[in-house]
């Protein structure tokens, strides 16, 4: 049983290049040229839908906006923040884009004017577009919770945008004494990544089982369930015994403010002083989205999902973490799909065509220690103007032998090659 179900999730991974492919040359027939599309943020989402735009029709203009020559990828940044893994091998350049006929700008998109369907850039140039496509990724909204600013990010790192918070988060749990406490706050839903801070929790607790072991995490949750609890649960009874609590949102978990001053976390329930205190507070849609006005009083920005089409402004498609996605949940795999699914539309629509029903497929990996590993797939449609899960997806089983969660913790691996690949080549 446990072989079948990891047969059909690998089945279900392996679908998610074969859906590209198809997709990808389906289009290149019928596509129309020189339409110019510009495409803003260069992450999962964007950089996939700028060469799949230009694998489909190698005659669309094809721009990307994006201001950090290097990508830094979060998925495997928690094992960056535990030490088993380097942040070079979580940055990613765009030489590869440009190879592909994709023309890369390195600037920030600082203003858009949806009518005359123009781009402003920060080194105060515009760049005019028939078809626009934001993939921003996530904001950290610093006006959500109380006493975390900028200033206290540099104090309290959230590291939910890889990089330099990935590695200070990092250094702050080296310097930290044997016996110290690491505190996370995790954010009520919409998040990106929602079961990541789980498996942050518990590399944390890995890295302070190998190198500190008196030491502790709590993690204080605005949530009362999460994904593949009794996985996480399961293992962390297993390999951490007494080493992680959690207390969930009915038990007070809630975060209403923190004093970075102290490095104190305040809940519902109570006050907590860690040595370590890794706040991720709640998340809207990049900036540029809001400015567009793509974005609604959710911070995300709402759109049809056959096509990825803003329903508040026109000509602009919105992907990735920014979108609002109904059942599927914000991650790179997502991500991923939507870029590719959102690149066939667009290649329709410019030549006059009417788009397809995308069927997305997304797969999640959650590591809990080296070489142990589960994971989460799903299949997505749209439904009722939103994606809506369909039957085709699975999780790793509850019980199962180390052998399976070994062997997990390999796919993860291919999983992170295959869609690195596919977006940054
Ligand atoms: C700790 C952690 C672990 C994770 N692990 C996984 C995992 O195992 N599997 C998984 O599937 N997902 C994982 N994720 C989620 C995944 O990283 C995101 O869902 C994914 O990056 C979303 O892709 P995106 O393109 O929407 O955003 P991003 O990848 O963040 O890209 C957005 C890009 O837009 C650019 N941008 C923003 N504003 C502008 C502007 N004004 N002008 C130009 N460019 C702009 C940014 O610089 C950035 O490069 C994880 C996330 C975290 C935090």
């Amino acid at each position: 049983m446990d072989a079948l179900r990891l047969m059909t999730r690998r089945n279900v991974v392996r679908g998610i290049a074969a859906t590209a492919a198809s997709t990808t040359f389906l289009r290149a027939s019928n596509a129309q040229s020189a339409a110019r599309i510009v495409v803003i943020g260069g992450g999962f989402a964007g950089a996939s839908c700028a060469r799949a735009l230009r694998q489909i029709d190698p005659k669309l203009q094809v721009t990307l906006i994006e201001p950090n020559r290097t990508f830094v990828a979060c998925p495997f940044s928690n094992e960056v923040i535990a030490g088993l893994r380097e942040i070079e091998a979580q940055q990613f350049t765009y030489e590869r884009i440009i190879a592909d006929g994709v023309t890369v700008i390195a600037e920030a998109a600082v203003k858009i004017d949806p009518q005359r369907r123009v781009v402003a850039l920060s080194d105060g140039k515009s760049l005019s577009y028939d078809r626009l496509v934001l993939a921003p990724g996530i904001d950290v909204r610093f006006d959500a919770l109380s006493g975390y600013d900028e200033a206290a990010a540099a104090r309290m790192p959230h590291a939910w945008k890889a990089g330099e918070q990935t590695l200070l988060l990092r250094k702050q749990l080296e310097a930290m004494d044997d016996g110290g406490l690491v505190a996370l706050a995790v954010p009520a839903a919409p998040l990106r990544c929602p079961p990541a801070p789980y498996e942050r929790a518990s590399l944390i607790a890995h890295y302070l089982k190998t190198r500190k072991p008196r030491s502790k995490v709590i993690i204080l949750d605005a949530k009362d369930a999460f994904p593949q609890q009794r996985l996480f649960e399961n293992a962390w009874k297993e390999l951490y015994p007494g080493m992680i609590e959690r207390v969930s949102l009915s038990q007070g978990g809630r975060v209403t403010s923190v004093d970075p001053a102290t490095n104190t976390i305040v809940t519902d329930f109570g006050n907590y002083t860690a040595q370590v205190a890794n706040v991720i507070p709640p998340q809207k849609a990049g900036r540029i989205a809001e400015i567009a006005g793509a974005a609604d009083n959710t911070g995300w920005c709402p759109i049809d999902p056959v096509t990825f089409v803003s329903k508040l402004v026109p000509d602009i498609h919105v992907i990735g973490d920014a979108c609002i996605g109904g059942g599927i949940p914000k991650s790179a795999s997502a991500a991923n799909a939507q870029a590719k699914a959102c690149a066939a539309a667009i290649a329709n629509l410019v030549s006059g065509g009417q788009p397809e029903m995308p069927r997305l497929v997304g797969a999640c990996y959650n590591t809990v220690a080296p070489g142990y590993a589960f994971s989460l797939s799903g299949v997505y449609q749209p439904r009722d103007g939103m994606f809506a899960e369909i039957e085709g997806g699975g999780t790793s089983p509850v019980d199962a032998p180390r052998e399976l969660r070994m062997r997990e913790a390999d796919d993860a691996q291919s999983w992170y090659k295959t869609i690195t690949v596919e977006a940054f080549g």
